[in-house]
């Protein structure tokens, strides 16, 4: 039994009960974990209605003998509050909360993925909107692919994973490691050389400049890459990605 203080994100906020809420929370210290927060949805709570999906906080966190912790206090650090101000924007956030749910083991710390997360939010809650659907946002697409790399999930983009050939590469595939020359190509399935270099980029380079790094044709494809290197390695496949 334990008290301690950390940031976290929340990925999902479930009712709980009369008044409660059961939080997924992405934390800083402790990874992803379950945090039940009694009585939040009273309006005299002092954890109020604050603990929404997408904000980040300041927490007060108390380990039982259960899986779930209890949240024992929580001041806002970042509302996020444009994410409620646009529509799309409040799709594409949940997007990547969803990837972080699924994607990254419980109680395993890893800061990286934090500040990734709390940083694709900070971009999306002021992002202007995007042709086609949230959920192929740029930003979200970049989110997604930078969370597998931090994840430990890395395929190899720049070089055939199978032969070290370079490009062109023509397929991919998420057990042989990553990219494949043409070759090499029979490991896994096609795919066209530009949605591996956006692929590349959105790796490579800051999330501010995912839009730069993935034009827009390429969007389908590499949010498919992602969804291929999800299924292999956690047998995840994202609500999100289905058809809206
Ligand atoms: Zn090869």
């Amino acid at each position: 039994m334990a008290t301690y203080e950390t940031e976290a994100v929340v990925l999902r906020a479930i009712r709980y009960g009369e008044a409660d809420s059961v939080l997924a929370l992405l934390t800083l210290e402790r990874g992803r974990l379950s945090a039940i927060a009694k009585g939040a949805r009273r309006a005299t709570s002092r954890l109020g209605g604050r603990l929404q999906p997408g904000v980040r906080a300041h927490l007060g966190l108390h380990e039982g003998r259960g899986d779930m912790a209890t949240v024992r206090s929580a001041s806002v650090v970042e509302p996020h509050a444009g994410l409620w101000a646009a529509g799309h924007r409040l799709r594409a956030a949940g997007c990547v909360l969803e990837s972080a749910l699924r994607a990254l083991p419980e109680r395993e710390p890893n800061a990286g993925a934090y500040h990734l997360v709390a940083r694709a939010l900070d971009l999306l809650a002021a992002a202007p909107p995007a042709p086609g659907p949230p959920r192929l946002h740029p930003l979200v697409l970049g989110a997604q692919a930078k969370l597998i790399v931090v994840a430990g999930l890395l395929p190899r983009l720049g070089a055939c994973a199978s032969c070290e050939a370079g490009p062109p590469l023509t397929a991919f595939s998420p057990a042989a490691g990553g990219a494949l020359c043409p070759r090499c190509a029979g490991l896994g399935e096609p795919v066209a050389p530009a949605a591996l270099a956006a692929m590349a980029g959105l790796v490579a380079r800051p999330l501010a400049e995912a839009d730069a790094a993935c034009p827009g044709p390429a969007t389908p494809d590499v949010e498919r890459l992602v969804g291929l290197v999800l299924r292999e390695h956690l047998g995840v496949v994202l609500r999100s990605a289905a058809p809206l």
